[in-house]
């Protein structure tokens, strides 16, 4: 029989000594076994990728606790969702480095025409900047009549794009800012 220490044994051995010395192995297995997504708290909401809209259940760990920052740990699909039944194709199972990600923009860059580089803006001046160039482009843009003299009251120089996760409430009021402003040209992704 050989005096090699096998690894089997020498956990077993190394085991046998902690119990030995009053330590209690099984805290620390079950410490082990604990899932990433045990002690988070969970928010539903929809892939923003693709007008498939899948529903996804993002884990977050930290958010109930204060001082803490809340962090995402996880993100899969959500088995309650009539549309993907817990399944996500590879790129909505790849979520988390989307959110969870240094690179991503979480304040308006603005480029000056002609410049090379684009400059950190508050959001105050990027709405009140996107307000003006909004009127501006209403005011050269709309038009109360068509070629034969009919009244059609319409905007034909903007577009309005939605997303895949907007909401019905967030449509309905697209939908208020669209007509408000006269624009035609309206186009959704969204099938939710
Ligand atoms: S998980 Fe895939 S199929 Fe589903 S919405 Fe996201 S990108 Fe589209």
């Amino acid at each position: 029989m050989s005096n090699e220490l096998s690894r089997r044994g020498f956990l077993t051995t190394g085991a046998t000594l902690a119990t030995a010395f009053g330590f209690d192995l099984k805290l620390a297995a079950n410490q082990v076994r604990e899932l990433k997504i045990s002690r988070t708290t969970q928010t539903h909401s929809v892939c923003p990728y693709c007008a498939v809209g899948c529903s996804v259940v993002i884990h977050t760990l930290g958010d109930k606790s204060r001082n803490v920052k809340p962090s995402v740990v996880h993100i899969e699909g959500d088995p309650d969702s009539p549309i993907n039944r817990g399944t996500l194709c590879p790129k909505g199972i790849s979520l988390k480095q989307f959110v969870v990600n240094d690179q991503r923009l979480t304040r308006p860059l603005y480029r000056a025409a002609g410049a090379k580089e684009w400059t950190t803006i508050s959001w105050e001046v990027a709405f009140e900047r996107m307000a003006r160039r909004i009127k501006e482009t209403r005011d050269r843009g709309f038009e109360t009549k068509d070629a034969k003299d009919q009244l059609v009251n319409r905007l034909s120089n903007i577009a309005l794009i939605g997303g895949c996760t907007d909401t019905n409430e967030i449509n309905y009021l697209l939908g208020k800012f669209r007509f408000g402003l006269g624009i035609v040209a309206y186009e959704n992704q969204a099938r939710l």
